[in-house]
């Protein structure tokens, strides 16, 4: 038999069209983002297109991605193990240094265990499609990471955004549902913010109302806390408050990968049904092995946090000085908030000709209008690279700027 060659009455329209028709349209828009490529790191030093600039955008909080001991973990690791895992954890990708540094991570944040996921965006989505089951509820706060909202749509949860930390109108949600299973799920530390959720009123509301908590700390873990442990020691909360912990190892850790901590239970459950922990290439054995490290120095060396706790307050006492539109963070996330998309791509290349990075965030990463710099300060900044940050904020005037 020859299969009938139908021919179609109105063509098929093409993916790749559109999409190349959706990127033009944001470039049009002014809003297309750019790869910039680093040619050197040192410190808080980066080069790219043969310039050397003070970077003022990395989440490398602790200074840890460079140190001398990650590096040598890594490379001694990497000696005895070889570089991938060579397949996934539940396969034979799951190795010793793996497990060793769930216990570190585990002891740390005050939990009985802890699960390691390839990436954070992972870790969000795989806790979610577990948990969570067709048309139940999940509450979010409106300025939660992309990754937390993205993994209650891939559940297939009725997902209901709350106005930004905003306790009340959360338990309205939650009781307008009040027959479904729910998660209410917030970052812990705002990433493009920098403000801090209200942890405890979330922790008693999801009480109050039988939800489930999960905290995304990917800001907080190694900046927050005794020693560090993040904003849910910080505000004197534990396990049984918030059930479910996610960090990453990717920020103040200076590392990459993330991990989910909480109960047996919970970490026996995500490693039967998180399809983004079953489904994957553990991550490299010697990349653990370097986590650990960093988990050993962001524990005990208080000093990185007191160093990066001196820098967001000479920034902040200069900026008000200054007058500019900085806004309520307290933690290494500082945005000055310009409002407007193109005027902040122009302060951001402003600071770059004179030899600082500082990154324009404008929508959709943040809500029209609300176009910010985003600055982050880490303890690898000295008293005169901040200083170096305020001159050059001052000598282009922001505070007269058009909004
Ligand atoms: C960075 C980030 C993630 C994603 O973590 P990756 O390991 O980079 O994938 C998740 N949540 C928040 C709040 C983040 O800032």
């Amino acid at each position: 038999m020859v299969a009938a060659k139908a021919v179609a009455a109105v063509p098929r329209p093409d993916l790749l069209e559109r999409l190349a028709v959706q990127t033009a349209e944001r470039a049009q828009a002014q809003l297309q983002r750019h790869l910039r490529t680093i040619t050197h790191a040192e410190g808080p030093w980066v080069e790219s297109n043969g310039q050397r600039l003070l970077a003022f955008c990395s989440n490398d909080y602790l200074g840890l991605a460079q140190h001398p001991q990650l590096i040598a973990a890594l490379k001694h690791a990497a000696d005895a193990h070889g570089v991938g895992s060579g397949s996934a954890h539940l396969i034979c990708g799951h190795h010793r240094e793996h497990a060793v540094l769930e216990e570190a991570l585990a002891e740390w944040t005050g939990r009985e265990r802890a699960l390691l996921f390839s990436t954070g965006y992972m870790a969000n989505l795989g806790v979610m499609q577990a948990l969570l089951q067709r048309d139940e509820l999940c509450v979010q706060d409106k300025l939660n990471h992309a990754c937390l909202l993205d993994g209650a749509q891939l559940a297939g949860a009725t997902l209901k955004r709350y106005p930004h930390a905003d306790a009340d109108a959360a338990r309205r949600q939650l009781r307008s549902h009040a027959e479904s299973r729910a998660l209410l799920a917030t970052d812990g530390v705002f990433s493009m913010d920098g403000d801090i959720a209200p942890l405890r009123e979330l922790a008693e509301l999801c009480a109050d109302e039988g939800a489930t908590l999960m905290v995304d700390d990917a800001h907080g873990l190694g900046v927050l806390g005794s020693e560090g442990a993040g904003s849910i020691t910080e505000a004197g909360l534990s396990e049984r408050d918030v059930p479910i912990l996610m960090a990453t190892l990717g920020k103040a850790l200076g590392c990459s990968g993330a991990f989910v901590a909480g109960s047996a239970a919970l970490i026996d459950g995500l490693t039967q049904f998180a399809r983004t922990y079953i489904y994957t290439t553990a991550m490299p054995p010697a990349l653990a092995a370097a986590a650990r490290c960093a988990v050993a120095l962001a524990r005990r060396e208080n000093w990185r946090r007191e160093k990066l706790a001196h820098a967001i307050q000479r920034f902040r006492h200069g900026a008000t000085q200054l007058g500019l539109p900085l806004m309520p963070s307290r933690t290494a996330i500082q945005p000055l908030l310009l409002g407007d998309a193109q005027h902040a791509l122009e302060v951001s290349r402003g600071l770059e000709t004179q030899g600082l990075l500082a990154i324009a965030i404008r929508p959709p990463t943040v809500p029209q209008g609300q176009a910010r710099l985003r600055i982050t300060l880490s303890a690898l900044h000295e008293e005169e690279h901040v200083d170096r940050l305020l001159q050059a904020l001052a000598s282009l005037q922001l505070a007269q700027a058009p909004v």
